[in-house]
């Protein structure tokens, strides 16, 4: 038996290969929180007397989330907020059972929000009017800007301070080298975790899992044996070839040099603090959209909604 190399009693399960560590799972999953401790705290990202929701879609980071804030915060001052985008196939009524029954283990208040009921159609509904209309938007385009819309209304209405969501770091990664292909320094600032939040009606959000590998995030779910969403939602084929084709290349890179995506992430992090935050730090508040009257991107007349409603023939103030 080979034994833990930070316990040194329990036999080790996990090799950790960016630290070289062989451990059991008890110092694993250790490890795990207090490297999110260690992150949160860096970058200020909650205080104890903050409300918390944790926006979770039902896979193994949502478990993963949710079981180490517990750790890091007081239970009482978290919520939890999932979005039913209507997928047929995708979203399942077992699998929003086991959230529920999560979250009550927890003693964590869930908040469900539909779709359907938030924006008046549901993702296939929304889906199936574009491609009558030839929109050539992709599904994940419309499910990020609805979702994103229905996590910061509840967060708003319920008086959260902070929305927190289960990005893991291969996630965080992919993000970073997109912008930077794309030359998007906007977005690469915004995805910092010190960039200023630009309206008062947006609820800040945090990624504290963000520094977690995603194999750490399923073997941390495989120990602690949670149950999590199996299906695969039928619009992934969909997705941004360019983020397929980075995180492909970024296994391998990571399988011949372990701990790469952490050195990377440290260093897009150090640059955005040195050359590209004091110039965030100056923008005014965002102006507010013409047809709903929520925050949208300077020098746009519409916010992400409205413009994706109004392209569908859809005219109607989605509230923010
Ligand atoms: Fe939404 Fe795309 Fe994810 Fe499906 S794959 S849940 S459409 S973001
Ligand atoms: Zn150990
Ligand atoms: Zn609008």
């Amino acid at each position: 038996m080979k034994v833990c190399e930070v316990c040194g009693v329990r036999e080790a399960r996990v090799l950790q290969k960016h630290s070289r560590r062989a451990l059991c799972a008890e110092c694993f999953t250790a490890d795990i929180v207090e490297r999110v401790r260690g992150e949160v705290a860096r970058y200020s990202m909650f205080s104890p007397s903050d409300r918390l929701l944790l926006a979770l879609s039902g896979g193994k980071d949502s478990f993963v989330l949710m079981d180490v804030v517990k750790e890091l915060h007081d239970v009482g001052r978290v919520g939890i907020v999932t979005v039913v985008e209507g997928i047929e196939g995708y979203n399942r009524e077992e699998d929003l059972e086991w959230l529920k029954q999560s979250s009550r283990t927890y003693g964590i208040d869930i908040n469900i929000v539909t779709l359907k009921d938030f924006v008046g159609y549901s993702l296939d509904e929304v889906v199936k009017l574009g491609s009558l209309r030839n929109l050539g938007v992709s599904p994940c385009t419309y499910c990020g800007v609805l979702r994103r819309r229905a996590i910061n209304y509840v967060a708003r209405v319920h008086g959260y301070d902070k929305v927190l969501t289960a990005h893991n770091l291969d996630d965080e990664v992919q993000t970073s080298l997109m912008n930077i292909l794309r030359g998007d320094t906007a977005r690469l600032i915004q995805n910092h975790p010190l960039s200023p939040t630009l309206s008062r009606y947006f609820v800040k959000r945090v990624k504290p899992l963000r520094k977690v590998y995603e194999w750490e995030t399923s073997v941390y779910a495989y120990l602690k044996g949670f149950r999590f969403q199996g299906a695969e939602c039928p619009y992934i084929t969909s997705r941004p070839t360019l983020r397929a084709e980075l995180r492909d290349y970024l296994y391998e890179v990571e399988l011949s040099r372990p701990g790469t995506l952490l050195k990377v992430l440290e260093a897009v992090d150090s640059y955005v603090e040195r050359v590209l935050l004091s110039k965030a730090s100056q923008l005014p508040e965002l102006p507010q959209c013409e047809l709903c009257g929520s925050p949208t991107a300077y020098g746009r007349r519409l916010c992400a909604t409205c413009d994706l409603l109004s392209r569908l023939g859809i005219v109607k103030a989605v509230p923010y």
